[in-house]
């Protein structure tokens, strides 16, 4: 009964990292007809930032992966926000405490940190645990009673966990194999505050357990935690579930970890959707950006997978399929925000024109100053079927069809340079006249009389589309100029043409 959960901290909006993180856990809970769940980990109020939780399940939706379960949704084993947990967790640290496995810490800060130096000027490292544990101002060497006295009275402390001696341990992760640590380079984490919240270690671990997680995907950054959180797990006497670690993001050039400032340095988003901050900060967002989910939800899905084989167009459904957390790599996944184009400019070619026209057409109204009736969005469908192979973006559509809404009112002037020619106007006239007499008006009989004219007469095609294009497009741009003619209509040909020979 495969169980994965999602486990974000509602610090700020959840980046791509995260994105890819919930990703891999839902491909994997759906490969195994398991369930994919929300915990929100809001254990440290201090970094707790009004509006992330929404973000985050805003986000999530988006991309086509919500969650099964988690707030407010399918509460089997909630409430699925820590904060709202909190009565459950200090019992777990007692238990502990009672089995041998944690114990009070008195130390203060200043006591801690001349440890520290203590430490420093010798040349060593400090590591609270069992090596200095007995030394230090903690519960181990004072008798029950002062223990509870030093409680009773107030005083700070932490509940830490007590890290084994001279062991080495075995640790297993799927993506990475066999994991060695040796327990002396453990210290003694701290597990519960006086402040009667856990610490994410000790959250984290009891959630899982309460939740029946089968399979904990996250992020490389928690690799370094996986011996503790083994041995909490011994230490309760609970089954552990599985682990494995995803890959770190590398910046566009490969060196060092993908971060924020990277997306405003080279112009791209690293978050799923736009974030306004409290501060009134607004990072940009792929959905705003134009991206299409299906093209972000492809490209994330790489980011330290690949299917093993040269496919890389794949649906959500196909991605499901094909995933195999014992194919991630072991090694930083290199960002590359020109693929997301890419895969963004292949989606834009899979949409429907007439859904790409609906979501052209706000924009296309605003360009034209015109009111929503105006234009017939069936008329805009056949336009961007025209020209989306050249598009990547819905935003790209107007620079590539004004012409299609909108007389030309500039001519490029390279381009009239190079076209118009002392009997360019005569040449055009006779286009115009032969436009006059076409009855059926389609880009077949528009075809075959020009072209025919051209042929016959031995003009030069040059000569007569290059100056006939720049009446109708403004430039030497644009899809087939007798579709375009086709597609504005006789009259509004003829008046182009007009303008540029009058
Ligand atoms: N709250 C942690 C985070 O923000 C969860 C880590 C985990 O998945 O264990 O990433």
């Amino acid at each position: 009964n495969v169980r994965v959960r999602f486990a974000p901290s509602p610090t700020g909006p959840l980046h791509i990292g995260g994105v890819r993180t919930a990703l891999f856990n839902y491909l994997f809970a759906k490969k195994h007809n398991g369930t994919f769940v929300l915990r929100i980990e809001d254990t440290d109020q201090n970094r707790y930032v009004e509006g992330a939780e929404q973000y985050i399940i805003d986000a999530l939706n988006w991309c086509g992966f919500p969650f099964d379960e988690g707030p407010n949704k399918a509460e089997k084993f909630g409430p699925y926000r820590q904060s709202e947990r909190k009565h459950l967790y200090k019992q777990y640290a007692d238990e502990l405490i009672a089995s041998g496995n944690a114990y009070y810490a008195f130390d203060t800060a200043e006591a801690l940190d001349a440890h520290r130096k203590d430490h420093e000027a010798k040349g060593k490292t400090f590591i609270y645990n069992w090596h200095n544990r007995l030394k230090l101002n903690n519960s181990l060497s004072l008798s029950a009673e002062d223990v509870q006295q030093k409680l009773d009275a107030g005083e700070d402390y932490v509940i830490r966990f007590k890290s084994p001696q001279d062991e080495a341990l075995h640790l297993k992760d799927i993506i990475r194999g066999d994991i060695k640590i040796d327990t002396n380079v453990l210290d003694d984490k701290v597990l519960f505050k006086s402040d009667g919240m856990p610490t994410y270690h000790l959250a984290n671990i009891v959630d899982d357990h309460l939740m029946e997680i089968s399979h904990v995907i996250r992020g490389e950054e928690w690799l370094p935690s996986l011996a503790l959180h083994v041995l909490l797990y011994r230490a309760f006497n609970w089954e552990a579930p599985e682990f494995a670690h995803l890959p770190l993001i590398l910046k566009p050039t490969g060196k060092g970890k993908l971060s924020k400032r990277d997306g405003d340095k080279l112009g791209f988003p690293v978050f799923p959707l736009e974030w306004k901050s409290p501060e009134g900060d607004i990072s940009r967002g792929y959905k705003e950006d134009g991206y299409f989910p299906e093209a972000v939800v492809n490209f994330l899905a790489f980011l330290g997978w690949n299917p093993g084989t040269e496919q890389e167009i794949f649906s959500l459904e196909e991605l499901i399929q094909a995933f195999d957390l014992s194919k991630v790599n072991k090694s930083g996944a290199r960002f590359d925000p020109d693929k997301t184009k890419w895969f963004n400019h292949h989606y834009m070619q899979e949409q429907l024109d007439l859904h790409l026209a609906e979501q052209f057409k706000p924009i296309l109204d605003e360009k034209l100053n015109s009111n929503e009736s105006d234009i017939d969005v069936n008329y805009i469908a056949l336009v961007i079927g025209l020209i989306k192979e050249r598009a990547t973006f819905i935003s790209d559509f107007w620079d590539l069809t004004h012409f299609f809404f909108a007389t030309p009112t500039s001519y490029d002037e390279k381009a009239t340079k190079k076209a118009f020619k002392d009997d360019t106007a005569e040449v055009l006239t006779k286009v115009k006249s032969i436009i006059t007499h076409i009855d059926d008006f389609t880009v077949n009989a528009l075809q075959t009389d020009i072209k025919g004219w051209i042929t016959e007469n031995n003009i030069g095609f040059g000569k007569v589309m290059m100056p006939l294009r720049i009446a109708l497009v403004g430039a030497l741009q644009g899809p087939d100029v007798f579709e375009i003619m086709f597609l504005i209509g006789k009259n509004e040909t003829i008046k182009r043409i007009d303008k540029v020979i009058s």
